[in-house]
């Protein structure tokens, strides 16, 4: 064989084992309460957003009357979605720069809309137009007043255009329900409504397994996914009941151990059930109790703590991020967040906790997200109007820089281990239970409510209050213990 020829061949071969292995970081993980299994009776969904790369995220106010239709969405967009008749919504944009899949919106109605990636087997997508894919999101939140019309826009979306990657799971909450939307390349889906007295897991697999779309109130979809998967050989009737999860998942990600332990830490830590990993674990289960913010949070900062899978060496002080078993806090995290919806008539449409970055290194924080002013000072690396136009452009270091936990992260580049160590984190656990005893105390959130009831500039005005505090605490004292 020609020298060239070899040369070639080892470049796509090194190409390829870059591109499995960024994949295996990209991952997210999402809780789903019903508003039945919750310890306040709200609606709550828990989310850690996973992306490779020093990548500044922001935190925005989409204002639509500010901007043309046309600088939020792409023509061919707005175009389907016109006969639907939609009315456009202000929405919280939390931005990854440059990422495809990777931003999560809330909207003035209190749509809720994020993401996992659960790749698909599909291999002969049908698209049109060149399909849909980062716009799919911001279309939902810009256009649904509640989760029924999220649906609506999707299945618009998708019959339409086709989905242009290899799979996804949506989570879409409002204030009285979650779906569960998992996409396949092309144009075939299917969602499932979260039971109100139950609680979801999710990794980067897909979960939905048996599916009647008759049962409209918790079933949506594409009408031929049994009949696609006779045709394709993926499926047969002597498989015994039709399984989505299985028929339609990507092998690999179905059956990895990256997926299933998180998904079986958040089944285990949140119910009395005791299954085995490897096993068929539930679409969703009823907790062992009402389940709260800190439950959530907790789970989220986990890294299969006194399990067996927590594989770190604490004699030799090891990070708990670099363990074989891929944890659900994890060196790629770049933000986490947990939204107990309200009714956004009240005037604010969830009480909304963000943690930027490592969710085990840092507090999560009450955001006051009604104007874009009190967002500058923390969370915005340029104005939205500019990121509206800039979200694909590479971000100069300098821009990382500005952002504190990102420019902590650089600093820490080559001191990782020590940063992760396991006797750094109970450090930064000892400080940040401290701060956080206060801020998840029903007196907080009381005296929210009290607010909401007199006066919405009174509660904001709280909420900037409360919101200042926390990041004050947050650049000083977690910059203190990185010293
Ligand atoms: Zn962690």
């Amino acid at each position: 064989m020609p020298d060239k020829k070899i040369n070639f061949l080892l470049v796509v071969t090194v190409f390829l084992i870059f591109i499995s292995f960024r994949w295996s970081l990209d991952a997210c993980y999402t809780i789903c309460v019903g508003k039945s299994a919750s310890a306040s009776g709200r609606v709550i969904v828990a989310h850690n957003e996973d992306d490779y790369g020093n990548l500044p995220v922001n935190l925005y106010l989409l204002k639509t009357a500010e901007v043309e239709p046309n600088d939020l969405l792409p023509e061919k967009i707005l175009r389907v979605l016109q006969p639907l008749n939609l009315k456009l919504q202000d929405t919280l944009w939390i931005e990854v720069r440059t990422m495809d899949f990777a931003d999560s919106y809330l909207n003035q109605s209190g749509v809720l809309i994020t993401s996992n990636a659960c790749p698909s087997k599909e291999d002969l997508p049908e698209l049109s137009d060149g399909g849909v894919g980062y716009y799919l999101r911001r279309a939902v939140a810009l256009f649904s007043s509640n989760a029924q019309d999220a649906l609506r826009i999707i299945e618009t979306l998708i019959s339409s255009f086709g989905y242009n990657s290899s799979g996804r799971t949506y989570t879409i909450a409002d204030q009285n329900e979650i779906w569960l939307v998992h996409l396949v390349n092309g144009k075939r889906w299917v969602a499932r409504r979260v039971p109100d007295d139950q609680v979801v897991v999710l990794a980067n697999r897909y979960i939905i397994d048996e599916i009647c779309l008759k049962e409209k109130e918790n079933f949506r979809g594409s009408s031929d996914l049994v009949a696609y998967a006779l045709r394709r050989g993926w499926y047969s009737k002597k498989k015994g009941l039709f399984n989505f999860a299985e028929v339609y998942g990507q092998p690999e990600s179905q059956q990895s151990a990256k997926n299933y332990l998180r998904q079986w830490q958040g089944v285990t830590a949140l119910s009395d059930l005791n299954p085995e990993p490897q096993s068929r674990l539930p679409f969703s289960f009823k907790p062992k109790k009402k389940i709260s913010v800190r439950d959530l949070t907790a789970l989220l900062r986990n890294h299969y703590e006194n399990t067996d899978y927590y594989l770190v060496d604490k004699e030799r002080n090891d990070s708990v991020h670099f363990t074989n078993n891929r944890t659900i806090c994890y060196d790629t995290t770049k933000y986490s967040f947990v939204a107990e919806m309200l009714d956004a008539q009240s005037g604010l449409p969830a009480i909304f906790y963000l943690a930027l970055g490592f969710p085990c290194q840092t507090i999560y924080n009450i955001i006051a997200f009604d104007q874009n002013e009190p967002l500058e000072t923390f969370y915005q690396t340029e104005s939205w109007k500019q990121a509206l136009k800039n979200h694909f452009q590479k971000s100069e270091e300098d821009l990382l820089l500005k952002q504190e936990w990102n420019f902590m992260k650089i600093l820490n580049r080559n001191l990782n281990n020590f940063r992760f160590s396991s006797q750094k984190t109970e450090q930064f656990k000892r400080a940040i239970t401290s701060f956080e005893d206060n801020l998840f105390g029903d007196q907080i959130i009381n005296r929210i409510e009290h607010y909401l009831k007199i006066d919405k500039t009174m509660t904001l005005r709280y909420l900037i209050n409360l919101m200042e505090r926390g990041e004050r605490w947050r650049l000083l004292t977690l910059k203190e213990l990185n010293e």
